[in-house]
């Protein structure tokens, strides 16, 4: 009997939604459940894909190809359950199902509304392709009073009826402030916006309350009170100094115990020797490494989520601390390099779009090839590093990507047709944007001998992908003969999936987004053993 759990917000958005669903799918995992997390955003894009990373941060990839909320890479890095494209959507999306039905004939005549029709969808959406997971966590995406919320606020109402308060229980996460010139923390923002959250039928079950210090038992007592609850059900949600501390900071606070005891579940206590053993390493490293990631979008680290954590996690191999330098890459442009990158320890080029930027990526390559400094190049990352090489290594002034306009040496290019298993996937210039990419999991086949052969100690891998342009396979001679392996190809040989240097002491780039399949328990190999060229870069200069 699988049960569900709403996750809603309220007073201020940026409370951690996102964390605090994936903690607690950790620590009932960690109590021996089986979980999945799902996502409701209420935009009107039918999915992140389109959206600017200013917007909207990171867009998730999953193995089945879907561009989800970055929320969800929280939730497959807390719980290690690959995220899929049922366990994310968005009012968007929600319409267009609604909508094509009502085309179909499908409504037979009725006048298709919000109550029921939408509603029934996300209902559907929610209660669909569960299996037999034990807790199913539902985030509402959004604050508790946006209109675009609502219909998914009726949803889940709906929902807790139908279900009950045997297998539906809805938490809420709001916040309470401390004010400091009164020395107070104050509880009425929670209490307007539990009475917002009543005022659409919910009752919230559990109150989970973001503070920057202890809220003292007096005012608990008065928000359950107010709020209509017992007050074992007012947690604290206190600031901790890592991500991967709040499983366990919530289980000491009783947010697990609450959930059991809402459900009447007598269970074990849950094992956080996983949690405990992160976030020794995290709190005391052997030491500390720097690597600039020398990105676009630099100003929101949101942008680069997966990719932050994942160099974390390689740290967390290594029993280092990372210190990450986020670069702009136009400064190159106008200053000089060696100034930002003399004394880092590794580089790292992660993925972008569009041109602007690219010449002082193409110059971070160079300097970390040219100085036998750890480069790492993702994606676009890896892109750059090819263009560099063909430009350099082999001599082609006019190497270049056809995504900025047509080139001499289009060394990178756009990508019309390719294989998914065994159907031919198409492509056009002039396609729609959304959701035409190369997006999901491939295979890619690593060559005997090679650094990243021996990296993952595999032949055949499993990565994801989200791009529209390809390294050149017609260069692959020439770029070769100058000093660059493609170490990884697709299984049919035509698309290049991973490049190194062997001379270099660690030159690799990647296609895909190793970033993606990271996790706290179980850094990526490609991370730690990057982070480990760091170390011993570190302790060259
Ligand atoms: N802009 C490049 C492409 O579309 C790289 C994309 C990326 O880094 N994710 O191929």
């Amino acid at each position: 009997m699988t049960r569900f759990i709403f996750i809603t917000g309220g007073v201020a958005s940026s409370l951690g939604k996102g964390i605090a669903s994936a903690s607690l799918g950790a620590l009932l995992q960690a109590r021996g459940f089986s979980v999945r997390l799902r996502k409701l955003d209420p935009y009107l894009n039918v999915d992140p894909g389109t959206m600017s990373p200013y917007q909207h941060g990171e867009v998730y990839v999953t193995d089945d190809g879907a561009e989800t909320d970055l929320d969800l890479g929280h939730y497959e890095r807390f719980t290690g359950v690959p995220a899929r494209q049922a366990d994310s959507t968005t009012t968007g999306r929600i319409y267009s199902t609604v909508i094509a039905r009502e085309r179909r004939g499908d409504y037979l005549g009725a006048t298709v509304q919000v109550i029921p029709h939408v509603t029934d969808a996300i209902k559907q959406f929610i209660t669909g392709e569960t299996g037999d997971t034990d807790f199913v966590l539902c985030e509402i995406g959004g604050t508790v009073g946006d209109i675009e919320g609502l219909p998914f606020l009726e949803a889940i109402r709906q929902l807790g009826n139908e279900l009950g308060h045997a297998r539906s229980l809805f938490v809420h996460l709001t916040l309470v402030p401390y004010i400091g010139s009164s020395g107070e923390l104050k509880t009425k923002p929670t209490q307007h916006s539990v009475k917002e959250l009543q005022s659409v039928g919910i009752q919230p079950d559990i109150l989970l309350c973001r503070c920057d210090r202890e809220i003292p038992a007096e005012a608990r007592r008065k928000i359950a009170l107010f709020c209509n609850l017992r007050p074992s059900a007012v947690i604290q949600a206190l600031d901790v100094d890592s991500i991967y501390h709040v499983p366990q900071s919530y289980h000491e606070q009783g947010f697990d115990d609450e959930v059991m005891r809402h459900f009447a579940i007598e269970a074990k206590q849950p094992d956080l020797a996983r949690w405990t053993g992160i976030m020794q390493r995290v709190r005391s490293p052997e030491g500390e490494v720097a690597v600039a990631v020398v990105g676009k979008y630099m100003t929101l680290k949101d942008a680069y989520k997966s990719l932050g954590e994942a160099l974390a996690h390689g740290g967390i191999a290594n029993n280092m601390r990372v210190k990450l330098n986020w670069i702009d890459s136009e400064i190159f442009e106008k200053e000089d390099a060696v100034h930002y990158l003399e004394g880092v320890h590794g580089i790292l080029v992660p993925g972008g779009f569009g041109e602007r930027g690219t010449e002082g990526k193409i110059l971070a390559a160079r300097f970390a090839r040219e100085r036998g400094v750890p480069y790492f190049g993702i994606c676009f990352g890896m892109q750059m590093a090819v263009i560099e090489a063909a430009r350099h290594l082999v001599g082609l002034d006019g190497a270049g990507s056809s995504e900025f306009g047509p080139c001499q040496h289009p060394v990178v290019g756009l990508l019309t047709e390719w294989t998914r298993g065994n159907a031919v996937e198409r492509r056009m210039i002039g396609d729609n944007l959304g959701g035409t990419m190369r997006l999901g999991a491939y295979p890619a086949d690593l060559a005997a001998g090679s650094k990243v052969r021996d990296i993952y100690d595999a032949d055949r891998i499993s990565e994801r992908h989200r791009h529209r342009y390809e390294v050149n396979i017609t260069y692959k001679d020439r770029l070769e003969s100058a000093g660059l392996r493609f170490s990884g190809m697709s299984p049919d040989g035509t698309l290049p999936e991973i490049v190194e240097i062997p001379a270099h002491p660690w030159f690799v780039g990647v296609q895909f987004h190793p970033e993606l399949k990271s996790k706290p328990f179980d850094p990526h190999p490609l991370f730690a053993s990057f982070i480990k060229a760091a170390v011993a870069q570190s302790r060259l200069v």
